[in-house]
Protein backbone atom coordinates (compact mmCIF):
# COMPACT_ATOMS: atom_id res chain seq x y z
CA UNK A 1 0.00 0.00 0.00
CA UNK A 2 1.19 2.90 -1.25
CA UNK A 3 0.06 6.97 1.17
CA UNK A 4 1.15 10.09 -0.71
CA UNK A 5 1.64 12.42 1.54
CA UNK A 6 1.98 16.24 1.51
CA UNK A 7 4.29 18.25 4.07
CA UNK A 8 4.37 22.17 3.93
CA UNK A 9 7.34 23.60 5.00
CA UNK A 10 7.70 27.10 6.67
CA UNK A 11 11.64 27.81 6.57
CA UNK A 12 14.88 27.51 4.45
CA UNK A 13 15.86 25.02 6.82
CA UNK A 14 14.09 22.69 8.45
CA UNK A 15 13.54 19.68 10.69
CA UNK A 16 9.56 18.93 10.68
CA UNK A 17 8.63 16.12 12.72
CA UNK A 18 6.69 13.58 11.03
CA UNK A 19 6.00 11.06 13.06
CA UNK A 20 1.94 11.17 13.57
CA UNK A 21 1.37 11.73 9.85
CA UNK A 22 3.40 8.22 9.21
CA UNK A 23 1.87 6.59 12.33
CA UNK A 24 -1.61 7.77 10.42
CA UNK A 25 -0.62 6.23 7.27
CA UNK A 26 0.06 2.99 8.76
CA UNK A 27 -3.03 2.35 10.99
CA UNK A 28 -5.27 3.59 8.16
CA UNK A 29 -3.39 0.67 6.26
CA UNK A 30 -4.87 -1.60 8.64
CA UNK A 31 -1.36 -3.55 8.44
CA UNK A 32 -0.47 -4.92 12.26
CA UNK A 33 2.79 -6.55 11.40
CA UNK A 34 5.33 -5.10 8.82
CA UNK A 35 7.61 -2.94 7.80
CA UNK A 36 6.98 0.78 6.61
CA UNK A 37 9.03 2.35 4.63
CA UNK A 38 9.27 6.15 4.17
CA UNK A 39 10.75 7.86 1.09
CA UNK A 40 11.38 11.32 -0.27
CA UNK A 41 10.99 12.34 -3.54
CA UNK A 42 13.08 15.55 -4.11
CA UNK A 43 16.90 16.23 -4.66
CA UNK A 44 17.18 18.78 -1.90
CA UNK A 45 15.15 17.18 1.00
CA UNK A 46 15.62 14.26 3.05
CA UNK A 47 14.73 11.68 5.63
CA UNK A 48 16.13 11.21 9.34
CA UNK A 49 14.94 9.71 12.54
CA UNK A 50 16.70 11.66 15.52
CA UNK A 51 15.70 13.04 18.96
CA UNK A 52 12.21 14.61 19.71
CA UNK A 53 12.25 15.24 23.21
CA UNK A 54 14.62 18.37 23.13
CA UNK A 55 13.54 20.33 20.21
CA UNK A 56 17.54 22.23 20.18
CA UNK A 57 18.85 18.71 19.11
CA UNK A 58 16.99 19.54 15.88
CA UNK A 59 18.32 23.29 15.63
CA UNK A 60 22.03 21.93 16.71
CA UNK A 61 21.54 19.39 13.94
CA UNK A 62 20.86 22.02 11.20
CA UNK A 63 23.14 24.40 12.61
CA UNK A 64 26.20 21.60 12.48
CA UNK A 65 25.56 20.75 8.64
CA UNK A 66 25.43 24.45 7.55
CA UNK A 67 28.84 24.91 9.07
CA UNK A 68 29.64 21.40 7.24
CA UNK A 69 28.15 22.25 4.37
CA UNK A 70 27.86 26.39 3.46
CA UNK A 71 25.22 27.62 1.68
CA UNK A 72 27.82 29.31 -0.38
CA UNK A 73 30.89 27.89 -1.10
CA UNK A 74 31.77 28.59 -4.79
CA UNK A 75 29.70 25.67 -6.23
CA UNK A 76 28.93 25.67 -9.75
CA UNK A 77 25.37 24.29 -10.13
CA UNK A 78 23.72 26.82 -11.66
CA UNK A 79 20.54 27.18 -9.46
CA UNK A 80 22.38 27.90 -6.59
CA UNK A 81 21.22 25.86 -4.21
CA UNK A 82 24.14 22.79 -4.18
CA UNK A 83 24.88 23.05 -0.25
CA UNK A 84 20.77 21.91 -0.10
CA UNK A 85 21.45 18.85 -2.87
CA UNK A 86 24.76 17.63 -0.65
CA UNK A 87 23.17 17.64 2.72
CA UNK A 88 20.18 15.66 1.32
CA UNK A 89 22.33 12.89 0.10
CA UNK A 90 24.18 12.99 3.25
CA UNK A 91 20.71 12.86 5.77
CA UNK A 92 19.28 10.05 3.16
CA UNK A 93 16.19 9.78 0.93
CA UNK A 94 14.67 6.89 3.11
CA UNK A 95 13.67 5.45 6.35
CA UNK A 96 12.55 1.69 7.48
CA UNK A 97 10.49 1.24 10.86
CA UNK A 98 9.18 -2.12 11.92
CA UNK A 99 5.55 -2.23 12.46
CA UNK A 100 4.52 -4.09 15.36
CA UNK A 101 0.83 -4.21 16.69
CA UNK A 102 0.07 -1.82 14.16
CA UNK A 103 2.38 0.45 15.59
CA UNK A 104 5.97 2.01 14.69
CA UNK A 105 8.55 0.36 16.49
CA UNK A 106 10.62 3.53 17.13
CA UNK A 107 12.85 4.12 20.41
CA UNK A 108 11.78 6.29 23.25
CA UNK A 109 12.85 9.64 22.35
CA UNK A 110 12.69 9.13 18.81
CA UNK A 111 11.08 10.86 15.98
CA UNK A 112 10.92 10.76 12.23
CA UNK A 113 12.20 13.85 11.02
CA UNK A 114 11.36 15.77 7.25
CA UNK A 115 14.54 17.63 6.83
CA UNK A 116 13.97 20.92 4.60
CA UNK A 117 16.80 22.05 3.22
CA UNK A 118 15.65 24.57 0.73
CA UNK A 119 12.44 26.12 1.79
CA UNK A 120 10.02 26.92 2.17
CA UNK A 121 8.01 24.45 -0.34
CA UNK A 122 4.99 22.02 -0.53
CA UNK A 123 7.01 18.58 -0.41
CA UNK A 124 5.65 15.25 -0.59
CA UNK A 125 6.42 11.80 1.39
CA UNK A 126 5.97 8.77 0.14
CA UNK A 127 4.94 5.77 2.80
CA UNK A 128 5.23 2.61 1.24
CA UNK A 129 3.48 -0.47 4.36
CA UNK A 130 3.53 -4.19 3.37
CA UNK A 131 3.01 -7.14 5.94
ZN1 LIG B 1 19.50 22.51 -7.67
Amino acid sequence: MLFKLEVKTTSHTEMKDITHLIQKAVTDSGVKDGLCTVFIPHTTAAVTINENADPDVVKDFTMELSKIVPWEDGYLHMEGNSAAHLKSSMIGFSEQVIIDNGRLVLGTWQGIYFCEFDGPRHRKVYVKITK
